[in-house]
Formats: C-alpha cells, structure tokens, sequence
C-alpha cells in the first residue's frame, strides 16, 4: 500500500521571523498527585498566517526571551501540537501542545537544573504573549489517505501528544482499521489524556488502549513493564494486527525508547518494519545498543520521534 503524505506547508514563520501570539489557556494535564507538571497549553493562532497551518504530527517552535551562558540568544525549541488538524476549535486557530516542566537536580553541581523553555512556556498565562514559528516536520504525519492503513502508536510521556492529535482526525474520519495506543508512563498520575482515550475505547470497537506503567504493577516474572514489552504481553492482540501489509508504526517520546521496541519486533520476526544496513544475528535483545544503532534504521512503514 502506497504511503501518501500530504504537502504541508513548513516554516512559515521561523527564528528570524516569527510570530508573536497569546495565551488561550494552560491547564495541568497530569493528576494532582503526580510530582511531574505537565501543561496542555492552547496558542490562539487567529489572525497570523498559522491559522489552519498545522497537521497532526506537526511541532511548533517556541523562541523563550533571553540568553545562553554562551551570550547568543535562546535557541527555539519545538513541542509536539497535541490537537487535531482542525485545531481544538475545529477552525484551526487554536492549536495546543503538551509541555513538560523540566526540572531535576543538576548531574555535576547538584544544584536545582530547570530547562529554560518548558518552565518559561509552562509559567506563561491566558493573555501572554509567545513568539513561535513553524509548522515544522513532514514525515511525522498521518499518511493522505489514512483510511487505508492500521496503526500502532507507541508513546511515553509528552510523547502521547501527537497522536492525541491523530487520534481525534482518525476518530472524526471515522476510521475503521485497527488503532492501538500503547502508552508509557511511570506512575498511573502520569497518564495523559485518559479520559478521552478512555471514552474513545469505550465507543470504537477498533481502537485498543493498552496504558504501560512501569513502576506499579509488575509483568508476570517481576519484570518492569515498558512500551516493548507490551509486544509479548499483549501479542494476541497486536501481532494480528502488525502482520497487516497495510500497518503502520509511529514511535514517539523519550531518546532511546525505539532500542527495546526495535528488538521487540525483530525477535517476533516482525522485520518488515526495519530496515538492515548490516546483518545481525543471534537474539536481539542481546544486540549490542551502538551495533545496533548503525545497523538497523526504520523501514518505510515505521515513524520515528524521540527527543
Ligand atoms: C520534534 C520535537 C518535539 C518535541 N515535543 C515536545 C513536547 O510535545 N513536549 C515537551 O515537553 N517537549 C517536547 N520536546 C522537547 C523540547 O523541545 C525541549 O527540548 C524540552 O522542553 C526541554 O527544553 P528546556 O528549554 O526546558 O530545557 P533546556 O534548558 O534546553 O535544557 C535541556 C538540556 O539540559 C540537559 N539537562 C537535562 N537535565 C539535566 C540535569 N538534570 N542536569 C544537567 N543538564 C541537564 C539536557 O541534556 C539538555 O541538553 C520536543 C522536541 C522535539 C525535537
């Protein structure tokens, strides 16, 4: 089945020439009892070029003011769009993304580490006014004709945004190929947007959300669930559906989370998804890591964002 995807129009606005838009409204997205602050932060874009601009998939750029220790500006940084292309408003012009706070201790200093963009954009309030640019990104996207394939989303964290944002177009779509959200989050409080896709397994038969908490209950032999394994414990379900020619992968979410999943697929014999520059041989989980990040790539049916 071909893969078609459709022309997007990229950087409209972008570092040297963005755009200044407010505020519609930042809420907290994860539970009270959660210790990570993720926002679900809505730009109203009405009235720039960005109206009705964005796709699915798509990232905007965030300029936050200020300067590096190095003296040059701030570098833009870019965050999913967690809405459907038709924007939370159904006319494109307010289009949101899922933020989250960056906070740790710093690794040599020990000292209080806060990113410098997440915090700048999760303390903006309704009425604020933020510099963005984009769209930016053309492959991370929902083929033209979406109908025609089946889809398998794996996400941890932030990571769930973009497909929030396909989701709801397939939902309004009313697609009737198989969907499967596989969802990863540390804490059950970190789960993002559950009561939506919780209401959209409960009305479509063909849509199957597997939440993966790692570090509550554990898999049957004590170990952690994660995104991958989900691969063996919930193998009725998906391989059928991975064996489909018309299945496609996206992979969203945390650096490093495609190495498990990668290994996950190639050990089921799931290789049309991968694409081998070199052979590898013996069990994959036992692949060297760096080996392995020269050696396989993503084939044509498998998508790739991790930041
Ligand atoms: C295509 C794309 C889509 C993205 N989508 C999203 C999204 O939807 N939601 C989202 O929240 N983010 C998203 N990101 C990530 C986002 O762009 C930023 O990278 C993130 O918000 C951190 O930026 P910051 O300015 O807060 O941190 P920065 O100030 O840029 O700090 C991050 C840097 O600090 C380093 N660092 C991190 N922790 C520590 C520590 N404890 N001690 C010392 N150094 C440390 C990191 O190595 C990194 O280099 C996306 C990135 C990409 C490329």
């Amino acid at each position: 089945m071909r893969i078609q995807f459709p022309q997007v129009e990229l950087n409209i606005y972008n570092k040297n020439n963005p755009v200044e838009v407010p505020i519609l409204s930042s809420e907290v997205a994860t539970s009270a009892a959660s210790p990570n602050i993720i926002r679900h932060i809505t730009f109203d874009l009405s009235g720039t070029e960005l109206e009705g601009k964005f796709h699915a998939g798509q990232s905007i750029g965030v300029l936050p003011p200020g300067i590096t220790d190095k003296g040059k500006p701030e570098p833009l940084r870019l965050y999913s769009i967690s809405s459907p292309s038709d924007g939370e408003d159904g006319n494109g012009k307010h289009h949101s993304t899922t933020v989250k706070r960056l906070i740790g201790e710093h690794w040599e200093t020990q000292k209080l580490f806060t990113g410098t963009c997440s915090n700048y954009l999760s303390s903006l309030r309704a009425g604020d006014i933020v510099k963005v640019t984009g769209p930016s990104g053309k492959r991370f996207l929902l083929p033209e004709n979406a109908e025609d394939f089946n889809y398998v989303f794996f996400a941890t964290g932030t990571g769930v945004a973009p497909f929030r944002g396909m989701i709801k177009d397939l939902m309004k779509k009313k697609h009737r190929g198989e969907i499967a959200l596989i969802f990863g989050a540390p804490y059950r409080t970190d789960l993002l947007y559950e009561s939506y896709f919780r209401e959209v397994e409960g009305t479509n038969k063909n849509f199957h959300y597997i939440p993966t908490i790692s570090r509550e209950e554990p898999r049957a032999d004590g170990s952690r669930p994660y995104v991958q394994t989900q691969l063996f414990d919930r193998q009725k379900l998906l391989y059928p559906i991975l064996k489909q020619e018309n299945t496609l992968i996206y992979i969203c979410g945390l650096k490093g989370m495609e190495t498990g999943i990668i290994q996950g697929l190639a050990s089921q014999g799931l290789e049309e998804y991968l694409t081998f520059k070199k052979e590898l041989t013996g069990d994959p989980f036992s692949w060297d890591a760096d080996e392995m990040k020269r050696a396989v790539k993503t084939g044509e049916r498998m998508f790739l964002e991790v930041y």
